[in-house]
């Protein structure tokens, strides 16, 4: 049997203070990562994040700072890997939207939207490549979306942005994979993350039976559903499976 043993490394996972990032990091400290816990402004959720993996008996940092700033995207990848010794695993999974239809999108709905999510994909990976090009060793997994692969009415900004990760994945998988260096994306459906919001916190009844329907699985997904398929393309058994993106959405684009 298989198992993905993750001891000795050391993992950074942005935006997982909370929803989808919070169980990726969850469950890369479960498998033996120390893991450095980024966000932009709620450090109570992070903390509670923190505590949950150390009484787990894992190791984890906190690492605040926005991703879609060059200066804290570079303290933020350069502060995990001093603290905790090195960088194996980045998950590029801070994102936001602000979903209008086009005629209504302002100018500032695009820029915000492509800022934190493409310009705050791109900057810790800068950041963090040249780690893995040293230590010869390296995972990068950027948490994209279904809406980058189909397109979905009011989300112009956030589709382009989702579909930008995918080429930027692509691009630099090609540029690292002699380095021993892998780039790859996920794509998930609708996801539920709980109350506090998420993606899907914002549809209605009518909405969520809509979405639904176009589920053949017949459920939402859970953000456990994405942590493990992270957790398997973060590990050393994917070494050679690069440039490809994931799609985990219950068959909705099958
Ligand atoms: P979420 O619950 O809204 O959490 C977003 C996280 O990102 C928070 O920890 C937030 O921290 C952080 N963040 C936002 N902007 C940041 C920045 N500039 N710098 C650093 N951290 C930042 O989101 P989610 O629903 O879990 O989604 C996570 C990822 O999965 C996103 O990339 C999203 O596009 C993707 N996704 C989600 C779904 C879904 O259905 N939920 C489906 C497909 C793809 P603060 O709270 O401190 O700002």
């Amino acid at each position: 049997m298989y198992t993905i043993d993750l001891t000795g490394q050391v993992a950074l996972v942005t935006g997982s203070s909370r929803g989808i990032g919070a169980e990726i990091a969850k469950s890369l400290a479960a498998a033996g990562a120390s893991v450095g816990i980024n966000y932009r402004s709620n450090a109570d959720a992070a903390d509670v994040v923190i505590d949950e993996i150390r009484a787990a008996g894992g190791e984890a940092l906190r690492v605040p700072g926005d991703v879609s700033d060059e200066n804290s995207a570079e303290a933020v990848v350069k502060t995990t890997a001093d603290r905790l010794g090195r960088l194996d695993i980045l998950v590029n999974n801070a994102g936001i939207n602000r979903d209008r239809l086009v005629m209504r999108m302002t100018a500032e709905d695009w820029d915000e939207v492509l800022t934190v999510n493409l310009r705050g994909t791109f900057l810790p990976t800068r950041f963090a490549i040249p780690l893995m090009v040293r230590q010869r060793y390296g995972r990068v997994v950027n948490i994209s979306s279904v809406v980058g692969l189909s397109g979905n009415p009011g989300q112009a900004n956030y589709a382009a942005s989702k579909a930008g990760q995918i080429g930027m994945t692509k691009a630099i998988a090609r540029e690292v994979a002699s380095r021993n260096i892998t780039v790859n994306a996920v794509a998930p459906g609708f996801i539920e993350v709980g109350a506090a919001g998420g993606m899907t916190g914002e549809l209605n009844e009518e909405q969520r039976s809509q979405v639904l329907s176009r589920v053949p699985a017949g459920r939402f997904g859970a953000a456990g559903d994405v942590a493990s398929a992270v957790l398997y393309l973060a590990s050393p058994e994917a070494g050679y499976i690069t440039g490809q993106t994931l799609t985990i959405d219950g068959g909705m684009t099958a």
